[in-house]
């Protein structure tokens, strides 16, 4: 057993941590404030190959795979939680793309969200009304010839107003409840594609949150990701795989308050001696190695082809848990200071919240880990 990384996960490391410090951490702060989409962050993601990470170079990615993904969004989400998440679902979409899409989709979409022409991926699954419980969606796709005719509105739909393509789950049966569900791959330009509201959020600021309405969007059947009926499966794939990346993101945030954290004790007086402070600073440390570690397995796995649904999800809630810990410990290390808005700290706290929430929450997570753990001892 090794932990130490091989040398193109240094060196990928390494490269991740100089984007983000030069062109992610120097915006974080203003971005936030001015919920501004960050464009220029995401332009340099693109730049450098780290918005297709999971697919094959010979699929048109950059071919990086899910630990050198996992070690990048650690590295953005220490910088700017937000970039983070629009880099993050990016990702996703062209690994969804690339594992259940066909040559010409494949070939259509897969090179414009590698390099950059389009700016960010977006997946519309959750629904008012069907979040936790996905498979109850409302959205519908209706065969007419050679196009499916979708209506239904989507909901917390991160970049749903900046992707160039929107992975969108719709029933092609209602009647036949998660196996109705097929996949599309829409693009805003499609007539009858609208974007509703803009969230205003707590944390994750600069990252654009919307509801999209499709109202008799015709979409091409070959826009179909795989077979009709195979779209909630789809989806829980991608979300398997996306929960990597939000653990990650998750131990990323956590990271940036434990340093903030140390920083502030090492540059007050008399703070370093105090018990209660360094207990906190170990249980911060130790909850956030043991977070990496969980995350960085289920990656290593996914690179294998293991089955790893029982790891993403350990990895997810355990890191997002341990970061949201961790945040709040760094706020009562720094005291009053820290919920200026002026202080970085504050903006980690908001920021970590949602990793909670999205691509399944900690009590979501708990019910796949136990349904596998239930499954393992029959
Ligand atoms: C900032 C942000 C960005 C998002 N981006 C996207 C996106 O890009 N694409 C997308 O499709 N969705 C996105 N979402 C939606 C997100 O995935 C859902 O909010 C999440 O799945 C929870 O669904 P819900 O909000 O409907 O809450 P509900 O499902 O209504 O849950 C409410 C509460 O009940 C609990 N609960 C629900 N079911 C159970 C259960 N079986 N057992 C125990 N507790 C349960 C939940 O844990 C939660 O605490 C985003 C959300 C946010 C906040």
């Amino acid at each position: 057993m090794d932990f130490a990384l091989d040398a193109p996960h240094e060196q990928l490391r390494t490269l991740a941590r100089r984007v983000a410090a030069e062109a992610l951490a120097p915006r974080a702060a203003a971005y936030d404030r001015e919920q501004r989409f960050p464009l220029e962050q995401m332009a340099a993601l693109a730049e450098r190959g780290f918005l297709t990470m999971l697919v094959p170079k010979v699929a048109g990615g950059s071919g990086h795979g899910s630990v050198a993904y996992a070690l990048a969004m650690m590295e953005m989400a220490e910088a700017c939680a937000a970039t983070s998440v629009t880099m993050a679902v990016t990702n996703m979409v062209g690994d969804a793309i690339r594992a259940w899409g066909s040559d010409y989709l494949q070939n259509k979409y897969i090179p414009s969200l590698h390099d950059g022409r389009f700016t960010a991926g977006a997946f519309a699954l959750s629904e008012p009304g069907a979040g936790s419980d996905a498979s109850s969606l409302k959205a519908t796709a209706v065969r007419k010839g050679d196009r499916y005719v979708l209506n239904g509105n989507k909901c917390w739909i991160t970049s749903g107003d900046r992707a160039g393509v929107i992975l969108v789950m719709a029933k092609t049966d209602p009647a036949a409840g998660s196996k109705g569900i097929s996949a599309f791959l829409v693009e805003p330009e499609m007539a009858g594609f609208s974007v509703g509201r803009h969230e205003e959020k707590m944390g994750i600021r600069a990252s654009s949150t919307v509801t999209i309405n499709l109202e008799d969007v015709e979409v091409p059947v070959e826009n179909r990701v795989g077979d009709e009926g195979v779209g909630f499966k789809i989806a829980m794939r991608a979300l398997d795989g996306g929960r990597i990346g939000i653990g990650a993101q998750a131990v990323g945030i956590g990271r940036a308050a434990l340093k903030a954290a140390v920083e502030y004790v090492g540059t007050t007086p008399g703070r370093a001696d105090r018990a209660s402070v360094r207990a906190r600073l170990a249980e911060m440390s130790a909850e956030l190695e043991a977070a990496r570690l969980l995350v960085m397995r289920a990656a290593d796995m996914k690179d294998r082809g293991i089955p790893f649904t029982k790891q993403a999800s350990m990895a997810k809630m355990f890191a997002t848990e341990a970061a949201n810990r961790a945040t709040h410990r760094a706020l009562e290390i720094v005291g009053p200071d820290a919920v200026d808005a002026r202080q970085a700290v504050e903006r980690f706290f908001r920021d970590v919240r949602v990793t909670m929430i999205y691509e399944g929450t900690s009590e979501v997570q708990r019910v796949v880990i136990a349904r596998q753990v239930l499954a393992e001892v029959q």
